[in-house]
This record gives structure tokens, sequence and C-alpha cells, in this order.
């Protein structure tokens, strides 16, 4: 199990194994490869294997390896914290940015894509852990900055995004993508358009997250190997 290929299609069978598990169509499920730290050849070797959706989660990486990348028809997710002077650079570069979590960063994407042309798939990024060192709003506060994206026709407002705080026993992040599964079902009781996006789930965990209802996985680790 060592090739790429060999990775993402165990990744791919577990995937299937888990949405089967609990009733869910497998096709519903993304699989987004976070390629952070792994060059643009290895990015190569996964779009040759099949793989279409990447995930980096620094603007600068990415800005330096999309560009050398020569697979075509690849999608690239922002899955790391912006800043806002990265903000330009994030909007040229990615089809979907996984991590709004504050009013001005929405504000100042909604006027960079408005500016550039571009329609965003963008996502609320919730701290469901609460925990102070990670970003994300607060699950109390996602509904009104939803609501501030909303109002920027050119970011196309698909779901909510977390990450967990970490435990080896992948069972003790259940209850907080269940957690992630409330917030998003409370606010699409409002909605007329429902938001259809959980990203949540990582290497060691996307089985659970899985089972808790994800559509988009971001698997780096168990895709590409260790990082260095
Ligand atoms: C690195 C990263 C991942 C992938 O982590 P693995 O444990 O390597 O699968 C997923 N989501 C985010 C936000 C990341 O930064």
């Amino acid at each position: 199990m060592n090739t790429i290929a060999e990775r993402l299609a165990r990744v791919r069978r577990e995937i299937d194994t888990s949405a089967r598990s609990c009733g869910r169509d497998p096709e519903k499920i993304r699989l987004l490869a976070v390629s952070k730290t792994f060059p643009p050849e290895i990015v190569e070797e996964a779009a040759a294997a099949g793989q279409t959706w990447f995930g980096e989660n620094r603007v600068q990486e990415a800005f330096a390896k999309i560009p050398k990348v020569r697979s075509r028809g690849l999608h690239w997710h922002l899955i790391g914290h912006l800043q806002s002077n990265k903000a330009r650079r994030a909007v040229e570069l990615f089809e979907g940015i996984e991590t709004l979590d504050r009013p001005g960063i929405v504000r100042k994407l909604g006027s960079l894509a408005e500016e550039l042309d571009k329609t965003l798939e963008v996502l609320v990024q919730v701290n469901v852990g609460e925990e102070s060192q990670k970003s994300g709003v607060d699950p109390h506060s996602a509904e009104s900055l939803v609501e501030l994206v909303d109002q920027f026709p050119r970011l196309q407002l698909r779901g909510l995004m977390t990450i967990p705080p970490y435990f080896a026993d992948a069972e003790k992040c259940r209850p907080y993508f269940r957690q992630l599964r409330k917030v998003f079902d409370q606010i699409n009781l409002g909605r007329s358009e429902p938001l259809t996006e959980l990203s949540m789930g990582m290497s060691h965990d996307f089985r659970v997250a899985i089972q808790e209802g994800a559509t988009l996985v971001r698997v780096g680790t168990a895709v590409f190997g260790a990082r260095g």
C-alpha cells in the first residue's frame, strides 16, 4: 500500500464502506486530497489516479505550487486560516474557501470576488470545540455570519466546516461532528436555499465524520503519507 494510487484507492474504499454502513450514498461524499507540504509532481501523481479535488492550507504555498501543476481540470480549496492581506491572492487561486470565520474576511472576499469577476464556493468555519487557539466562529455566532455571507452574490455559501480538537481515538471526535451537524440543521430551518455541505473529517477520523453526515472529507496523510 505504498503508491499514491493505492492509498487513494484504499481511502475511497473506506469512504464507500463508511457511507454504506450508515445507509448513505458514497457518491455524495467528496474527497478533498490535502496536498500541503507535497510538491507539484505528487499532486500530478494523485491526479493521474483520478483525484480532482485538492486542498491547501497556506496561500503562499499554494501560490508557488498550483501554477506548476500540469494536470488539467483540478479544483482547489483553501482549508487554512486566511489573513486579509492574502485574500486577493486566495480569490485568484482557489475555487473554494472553507475558512470564512469573521465578518471582515467575508466582506473582503465578497468585494474581491466582485472586482475579479469570480464566483467562489465558500464554507463558514465553526469552532465547535470552542478552543481559543483555533480559528472558526463560535457555534452561537455561525448563523449571523452565514447571513452576512448571503449578502454577497459572488460568494456561494455551500455549508460549514470544522476542525475538532484532536483525539487519537476518533470516537472522541464524534460529539464535535454531531454538534456541527446540529448547527447546520438549525441554520437550515430558516433558509429557503439549504446548506448542503459539511466539511469534516481528516485521515484519522473521516469514517466517524461520514457517519455523522460529512459531505466533504479533507484527507492528507492517508493519501500522501506522513508530512516531513
Ligand atoms: C492538514 C489538514 C487536513 C488533513 O490532515 P491529515 O490528518 O493529514 O489527513 C485536513 N484539514 C485541515 C484544515 C488541514 O490543515
